[in-house]
């Protein structure tokens, strides 16, 4: 559809508030945009140069992202790619890649969130956009308590789908949260086994870690 008849259905709105947009505004309003948990935080994680993010994750950034994840506002990729793709101008990255859901996971949902967001960072920063891992389905994450076992649950979770596209470059890894980084260090880690030279870890919202 052509952007004007677009906006004519769906007239863009705040992506925190969801009030209508004045013309003069993109992706969130400038009231919004006062109040947002900015940070420039790098957090440490096994196996990547550290996890870059725009916010931290509470308040209205905590809420967009569930309306993302589970409210099937899938359109937020290309605001929330945009906001992470700040945090990356100064990364020289050969590629983007993303850590997936399962097959199972992408299928009731609809989409792998991840990828929207890795799909939409690789246009901002105009890089390639490559299906790097597999995952096979585990027990939810948010449903095991305590670090170690998270770990145990995902360990061997994640599969190189292809380590000759992988060995020597310098990689973008994308999801959506980081919290305790389990997930993504063990993503990385297999980046690495595959021969990464290097992977610099992003993230929409970053939690603290309990
Ligand atoms: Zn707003």
């Amino acid at each position: 559809m052509k952007d004007w008849l677009l906006d004519l259905f769906f007239p863009p709105k705040c992506i925190f508030c969801q009030k209508l947009l004045p013309d003069s505004e993109t992706m969130y309003c400038s009231a919004c945009g006062h109040g947002l948990p900015e940070t420039d935080e790098i957090r440490p994680i096994p196996f990547t140069k550290g996890c870059r993010a725009p916010f931290h994750y509470r308040g209205d950034v905590r809420e967009a992202l569930l309306r993302f994840k589970f409210g099937g506002r899938s359109h937020y990729a290309d605001p929330f790619a945009a906001m992470m793709a700040v945090k990356l101008r100064e990364v020289n990255a050969d590629l983007i890649t993303w850590v997936p859901v399962s097959r199972l996971r992408r299928f009731s949902r609809g989409y792998d969130q991840a990828q929207l967001l890795a799909e939409a960072a690789a246009k901002e920063l105009n890089l390639p956009c490559v299906s790097a891992l597999n995952k096979r389905h585990r027990k939810k994450q948010s449903r095991i308590s305590g670090f170690a076992s998270r770990k145990a649950n995902i360990s061997g979770a994640f599969t190189a789908v292809n380590p000759e596209q992988i060995k020597g470059k310098t990689i973008i890894l994308i999801d959506d949260i980081c919290t305790t980084g389990a997930t993504m260090g063990e993503a990385a880690y297999v980046l690495h086994l595959a021969g990464a030279a290097a992977i610099h870890g992003a993230v929409y919202a970053i939690a603290k870690n309990r």
